[in-house]
């Protein structure tokens, strides 16, 4: 059995050495985030009211969703009423260059880009992370949100390869069995990567075929290309003065073996991995061991904030899951959605943040 298969199906800790952190956090410190969806139709009183209940119910900074205008309105209040407020933009899954430069995009193992083919969803339209073209496009972008006056700091979603492997309890859904790297959904082959691949290691990775799956050297280059475009992402955004941070997969492991995606290389000022416990038939003692292991991995190196769907979470109670989160060595949690809990799950969230 291979080794991801083993950490979905088992659960995580069998696999790691305990990362042994006690219950040391200082909850006077507590820092709880938001992803937010919506708001752009409300009148900047509303926004403004919206944003001060979180704030008084212990909301420690907010991710909200949306355009540089919306944006300019979230700065402005945040500013005024003491919020923190990091722009949530998609990196690497982004359909906007598709008309003007459809080169630009990942190709699969079949020689089909997502623009031709996108993988699983529609709106699954993943970038190459190889060509330079494609990294100054997505610098300019997030640079431009640097300039927004009350933002704090910038925040990356699908800053990934295209999922090569499901979360185990999604391949139902769209009727597939990934016990193998399927070459639909393995990128990327685009010339650029191909070129670069062969200038440098003397074979074409294309011809691998399925054997791509086992050769750790392509695995890892293209683990790197990706970093890099992430750090020098980082590097710029910093000169600005502004703070970088991004939602990652679950733990570092699952996160290379899912989606290329190296994050434990990326140099981010904080990090709020998705640990979304129902996508991979997890509980809260799962929850648990993800938070113990990025705690170990990020100490001294990054903020971590341990991100929790809601609808997977509610039935432990917001109280006992961020406390889990908080024992296990997380400097605060990040709902997706909080802005959905209840009058009596916002109570809770306040106790905690309070105590
Ligand atoms: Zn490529």
């Amino acid at each position: 059995m291979k080794r991801r298969d083993f950490i979905q199906i088992v659960g995580i800790t069998s696999f790691y050495v305990s990362a042994g952190f006690g219950c040391t956090a200082d909850k006077k410190k507590l820092k709880n985030w938001m992803w937010l969806r919506g708001g752009n139709d409300l009148s900047d009183e509303e926004l403004k009211a919206f944003y001060l209940k979180m704030k008084n119910k212990g909301v420690y900074g907010i991710l909200p969703s949306g355009g540089n205008e919306f944006y300019k309105r979230v700065g402005k209040i945040c500013k005024e009423i003491g919020l923190k407020f990091h722009a949530w933009r998609w990196t690497m899954n982004r359909a906007g260059y598709m008309k003007d430069h459809p080169d630009w995009y990942a190709v699969n193992r079949n020689g089909f880009s997502t623009v031709e083919k996108p993988p699983y969803v529609n709106y699954y339209r993943w970038l190459c992370p190889s060509k330079k073209e494609v990294e100054d496009a997505i610098t300019k972008d997030y640079l431009e949100l640097c300039k927004i006056d009350g933002l704090d700091g910038v925040h990356l979603d699908y800053v990934r390869y295209c999922d090569v492997i499901l979360p185990i309890a999604l391949q139902p859904k769209y009727n597939l069995v990934q016990d193998h790297e399927m070459a639909q959904f393995d990128y990327c082959y685009c010339d650029t990567c191909r070129t670069k691949y062969k200038a440098e290691y003397g074979y074409d990775p294309m011809d691998l075929g399925d054997k791509a799956e086992d050769d750790e050297q392509w695995r890892q280059w293209r683990l790197d290309q990706l970093v890099k475009l992430v750090n020098n992402l980082a590097n710029a955004v910093h000169k600005t003065g502004k703070k970088i941070s991004a939602a990652v997969f679950p733990t570092p492991d699952i996160a290379r073996d899912l989606v290329r995606q190296d994050w434990e290389k990326f140099r981010l000022d904080a990090f709020m991995p998705m640990i979304y416990s129902e996508d991979y038939n997890g509980g809260i003692e799962w929850i648990a061991d993800a938070v113990k292991i990025d705690a170990a991995v990020l100490k001294g190196k990054a903020e971590f904030f341990a991100g929790l769907n809601l609808a997977h979470v509610r039935k432990y109670g917001i109280q006992k899951v961020i406390d889990t989160c908080i024992e296990n060595g997380a400097q605060g949690v990040t709902f997706f959605l909080g802005n959905q809990f209840t009058d009596e799950e916002w109570q809770e969230f306040k106790a905690v943040a309070d105590k």
